[in-house]
């Protein structure tokens, strides 16, 4: 979109565009993001699949606004949960203006790679594409690098293809000038100042489970989710939290509780501190653990829970 400042002299055009990331767990989708908006929006963890939902990190500088995308794995899908995280990414995938195709393997695409490749938008249908060979600040020697470089030019025709760390302030200034430089002009379709399209409660909910994944390992994990109940302002000063953390069996209510409810207690300790930091308030967190069998077969389940249309 072009504003003509007649009066100014100036010709002032706005970019605007869609970016999806895309990639295999852990390559650092989420630690990409999180270094491009310089907040915490999408959730870490050494756990694979971390992310379920697609969050909207908005970047908004110099005449451009950049709209991100932390696609959750593409992978054949186990159940309904699986299946709806694959309809999204590939949804994502298409409603998106440059995608960033993330791997950090140094010599070789792996199947998962190629299965990734292969739901790649056809060339020449307008999108831009890049390869992200991550996690550099592993490797020894660039040279090391040239194989997958190489093999890439043959699996799809990239726009670009940049190694890098996602961990290097300077690397992610680098890359979003190059993401500038491939942005369609256009509007700005969130106010600036604007991080992401998540409200305050998904937030919370996300760094409560962010806080299980970390604190009860077995095979806890991928059963649970995180329901804010409510949110009430206690005086002036505090905001009172009451979230439920639902779990799929009794013996994964235990865990999560542990020892004189030693785990829920840390879960709980070290949520409220990530809370209190994001909303710059002090806050009280009241967790309950409920059984809630097969919720992730359950559509109806899945849908309050926010991760069903
Ligand atoms: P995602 O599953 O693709 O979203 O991956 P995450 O962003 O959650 O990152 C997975 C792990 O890789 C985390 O422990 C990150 O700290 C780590 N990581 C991400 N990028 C880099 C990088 O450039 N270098 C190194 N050494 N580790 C990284
Ligand atoms: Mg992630």
């Amino acid at each position: 979109m072009r504003v003509n400042y007649l009066d100014m002299g100036v010709n002032s055009i706005t970019r605007s565009g869609f970016i999806a990331i895309a990639g295999q767990p852990n390559v650092g989708k989420s630690t990409l993001l999180n270094g491009v908006l310089k907040e915490k929006v999408a959730i870490i963890s050494r756990k694979p699949e971390t992310t379920r939902d697609n969050i909207k990190g908005i970047l908004t500088e110099g005449g451009c606004q950049m709209v991100f995308t932390d696609t959750p794995g593409i992978h054949r899908p186990h159940d309904l949960l699986g299946k709806m995280m694959l309809i999204r990414a590939q949804s994502t995938l298409l409603e998106s203006d440059i995608i960033l195709l993330m791997t950090e393997k140094k010599t070789a695409f792996d199947r998962e790679d190629l299965n990734i490749i292969s739901r790649l938008p056809e060339p020449g249908r307008g999108k831009s594409v890049f390869l992200i060979i991550n996690k550099t600040d592993r490797v020894k020697q660039k040279e090391l690098l040239l194989p997958v470089i190489k093999k890439a030019g043959t699996v799809y025709p990239f726009d670009e293809i940049i190694p890098m760390c996602a961990l290097n302030p300077g690397h992610l200034k680098k890359l979003i000038g190059i993401i500038k430089k491939y942005l369609p002009e256009g509007p700005f379709y969130y106010p600036e100042g604007q991080l992401t399209d998540k409200s305050e409660r998904f937030m919370i909910e996300e760094i409560i489970r962010e806080k299980v994944l970390l604190t009860v390992h077995e095979e806890v994990p991928h059963s649970v989710a995180v329901s804010v109940e409510q949110m009430v302002e206690e005086e002036e000063k505090t905001l009172k939290i009451y979230a439920t953390v639902f779990v799929e069996r009794t013996s994964q209510k235990a865990i999560l509780i542990g020892k004189k409810g030693a785990s829920m207690k840390r879960i709980g300790e070290l949520a409220r501190a990530d809370i209190e930091k994001m909303l710059s308030r002090h806050v009280y967190l009241d967790l309950w653990v409920k059984v809630f069998e097969r919720w992730k077969r359950d559509p109806r389940a899945m849908r309050e829970m926010g991760y069903a249309d």
